[in-house]
């Protein structure tokens, strides 16, 4: 048996094509352009990469982007007061900054600092609560990226055992909320779980959030079930001094006995900014109280 794979590249593109028709659809009828302001605190190499790719896409999907690059130096104050006046600035309907920031700075207080409306990446309090409360609030990007696959799919998730592999507040808490309001079983697990690979194998749908290259394997996963890969893993350079994409999860050996994987790169990956775009345009839509398009 070969799992089939759930191609999150070719789905992402069909999502961005929906939002760049959206975005036209919003500019002749409404005439404004829904904006972007992306946040980059210093120059930490793979921060430089997702903006770039998150700024060209904004741009592509016939949005505004905006720019603001800032020395990994500014105090607290200072980043404070660049969101208050993005909070303020009417042409801006999404607020993302690129995490992580310097140490120095409190992320959790910058990211509640950005206008719940405008909190395109669904990581501030407000959002949080909005998502465990079951109400329409904007949703953090990858674990959305996730529930689309998963939607796409399944035509019903309903009564199935998700099992997720980590607890962090921006994939496997939030993954978890959404898969128990598509009325999922869900077991949330972490580095402190007794017996993971038990619990795991228990699992209709697997979702790995771990950070730790290929760390499940086919001893984790259970015959016939659908894995999620949401890891992202740089391997040292090999002797040809190539470095190689991994996920959290041993790609071949788990293929034997799942029914279907998401790859990496390929799978969760291009939809993080894909549901990105997405949010862009309902928060822009929510903001200014014009019906929502079909993305
Ligand atoms: P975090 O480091 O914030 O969280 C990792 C989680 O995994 C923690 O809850 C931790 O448990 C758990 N964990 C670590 N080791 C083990 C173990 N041995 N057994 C069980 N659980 C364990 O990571 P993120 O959630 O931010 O990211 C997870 C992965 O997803 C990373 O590879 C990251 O690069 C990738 N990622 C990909 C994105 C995309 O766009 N595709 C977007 C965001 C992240 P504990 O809480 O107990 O420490």
């Amino acid at each position: 048996m070969s799992a089939e794979i759930i191609d999150g590249k070719s789905f992402s593109k069909n999502l961005i094509e929906n939002v760049k028709n959206a975005v036209s659809g919003i500019i002749s009828k409404y005439n404004f352009k829904p904006g972007l302001a992306v946040v980059l605190v210093g120059e930490n190499p793979a921060s430089e990469v997702y903006v770039k790719n998150k700024i060209l896409q904004t741009e592509y999907s016939g949005m505004n982007s905006i720019e603001h690059r800032l020395p990994d130096t500014i105090t607290q104050d200072d980043l404070l007061d660049l969101v208050e006046l993005l909070n303020n600035d009417d042409t801006i309907d999404g607020i993302l900054v690129q995490l992580p920031l310097p140490k120095h700075i409190d992320e959790q207080s910058i990211i509640n600092s950005i206008s719940a409306e405008k909190d395109v990446d669904g990581f501030n309090v407000t959002n949080v609560g909005i998502l465990s409360t079951s109400g329409n609030g904007l949703i953090p990007c990858t674990p959305l990226g996730c529930l689309l696959l998963l939607q796409d799919y399944f035509s019903d998730l309903s009564g199935l055992n998700a099992v997720i592999v980590g607890r962090s507040n921006i994939v496997g808490k939030p993954m978890a909320q959404l898969l128990i309001q598509s009325n999922c079983t869900v077991t949330i697990t972490h580095s402190k779980t007794k017996n993971l690979q038990k619990v795991c194998k228990e699992a209709d749908i697997l979702v790995a959030a771990i950070g730790r290259a290929e760390f499940i394997d086919e001893s984790f996963v259970k015959k016939g079930a659908v894995i999620i890969d949401v890891g992202i893993n740089r391997l040292p350079k090999d002797e040809n001094s190539k470095s190689k994409l991994v996920g959290d999860v041993k790609f071949t050996s788990v293929s034997k006995v799942a029914k279907a994987i998401t790859p990496v790169p390929g799978g969760v990956g291009p939809m993080t900014i894909a549901c990105l775009l997405r949010n862009t345009v309902s928060a822009s839509c929510k903001r200014r109280k014009i019906k929502e398009p079909e993305m």
